[in-house]
């Protein structure tokens, strides 16, 4: 890449354009804005915008000349392909003006290219090669769309990557990142926290008691994000350099110490992470048993690298025959048995009867175990569609089984299910075993009385 051209300010705020029908449309997920977004932040650039824009020129430039009056830096991605629907580099034309050249390294960068594969340069690619005089190529050694940078009127400065995440990750470090200009002795610095079994609510309501940590303007700012029943806790700090590890470590110890036990993590770990570190600490094991959730506890534990130190066993027994053979619960617990009392496939004796025969066969210190309705059809009276009984066997205590009332479609209940588990082992092993968790009931099935 040649000399770019550039503002003097600095890159203090971004803003991040995913172009392309596929993305508007709902057909591709946009994975790009949020790596980006993550490396910005990373780099001490705060993104203040995400944009998504179809293949329309005219919207393209419009995006363009707005946030040049906004941002001090837009990184786009996408439409930089050889197609009629790839418009970027003309909507760039639009907006800094000047004509369109034929840049010969490019050219010659995306024969080779095709050369290196065996293949013929398609005439199709050449306009690959385009760009406004006012801009400059980055190559990408990763395919045949090579990048685009240029000053735009507004002020900021504007990166044009192509849009599959396999091009754009390497482009963005090899040649954006090393051009990001800071602000001397300022920082962006975050951190997050991940907790289980307290609602949203219930951590906003925490974290406002010794003076509100969570008020809009306050530094480090914090804000919390549920997702699939974990709430994290996330700081942003953005000032001097050398005052971010102490800001930041300072609001790390206030919101654990308000939080307590349902803190399981920090940064990228997961639950099942957490419990697999804590297992292996301390020489313990694992094994699993589980239904409804059709192997997903499973997963979640084996997603982790190094988990077999950890956890031994599991198994999807899906049908009663599997969980009376293979696990050992007792024929009289299903209602096929023609026992009038028997509790059936879905009860907190099955749940007990799995984790038991897991552990035990498995000869693991603790086994979770899952059986539940994860619907739609399936409920029976008094056990709606989002039953679900959880147990825990372990070595040395009393099993415990406790009952859900999960609400949501098939993958939704599952889903909770799974996580639900790791939840109530984690509690287990924090040894805030009576902490009541989200969704769940008492083991008749009626709800908790509100605390
Ligand atoms: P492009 O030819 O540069 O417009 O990009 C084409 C391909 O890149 C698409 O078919 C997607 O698979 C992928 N892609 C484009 N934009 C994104 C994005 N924002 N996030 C994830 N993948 C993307
Ligand atoms: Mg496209």
């Amino acid at each position: 890449m040649t000399t770019v051209p550039t503002t003097s300010h600095v890159h203090r705020t971004a803003a991040i354009i995913s172009q392309g029908d596929e993305i508007v449309l709902g057909q591709t997920l946009d994975t790009n804005s949020r790596w980006l977004s993550a490396r910005l932040l990373d780099a001490g650039v705060l993104p203040i915008e995400h944009v998504s824009l179809p293949d329309d020129r005219d919207a393209i430039a419009a995006a363009f000349r707005r946030l040049g009056e906004r941002v001090d830096l837009i990184i786009c991605s996408g439409g930089l392909g050889p197609t009629a629907d790839d418009l970027t580099r003309f909507a760039l034309l639009d907006v800094v003006g000047g004509t369109m050249v034929e840049d010969q390294p490019s050219l010659a960068a995306i024969r080779a290219y095709f050369e290196s594969r065996g293949r013929v340069m398609n005439d199709l690619n050449r306009v690959q090669a385009m760009r406004p005089d006012g801009a400059v190529m980055i190559p990408n050694p990763h395919g045949t769309a090579p990048g685009l940078c240029a000053s735009l009127p507004g002020g900021s400065e504007l990166f044009c990557l192509p849009g599959p995440p396999r091009e754009m990750m390497p482009m963005f470090e090899q040649h954006v990142r090393p051009r990001l200009r800071l602000e001397p002795g300022r920082a962006v610095a975050t951190r997050s926290l991940h907790t289980i079994g307290l609602g949203e609510s219930e951590i906003a309501a925490r974290l406002t008691i010794a003076g509100d940590m969570m008020a809009r303007t306050r530094n480090p700012s914090v804000g919390t994000t549920a997702s699939q029943s974990i709430v994290s806790v996330r700081m942003r700090y953005e000032g001097p350099s050398d005052a971010a590890a102490a800001a930041l470590d300072a609001d790390e110890a206030a919101v654990r110490a308000l939080l307590g036990s349902a803190v399981f993590a920090s940064g990228e770990q997961s639950l099942a992470g957490a419990i697999l570190d804590h297992l292996r600490a301390v020489g313990q094991t694992l094994s699993v048993a589980e239904s409804c959730t059709g192997g997903l506890l499973g997963s979640l534990l084996t997603d982790v690298p190094g988990s077999s130190d950890a956890f031994i066993a599991g198994w999807l027994t899906y049908s009663n025959q599997a969980k009376r053979r293979d696990l050992g619960v007792p024929a009289a617990l299903f209602s096929e048995s023609g026992h009038t009392a028997a509790p059936g496939a879905v009860s907190a004796e099955v749940a007990s009867a799995l984790a038991e025969g897991a552990r035990r066969v498995a000869g693991s210190t603790f086994a979770l175990s899952i059986t539940g309705i994860a619907g739609p059809g399936g409920a029976v009276p008094g056990k709606p569609v989002g039953t679900v009984f959880i147990g825990l066997a372990g070595e040395g205590c009393p099993t415990k089984v406790r009952r859900f009332a999960m609400s949501g479609d098939r993958a939704t209940v599952r889903d909770w299910s799974a996580r639900a588990a790791l939840a109530m082992l984690w509690f287990q092993l924090v040894g805030d075993a009576t902490t009541t968790l989200l969704r769940e009931v008492q083991l008749d099935g009626t709800p908790f009385a509100i605390k």
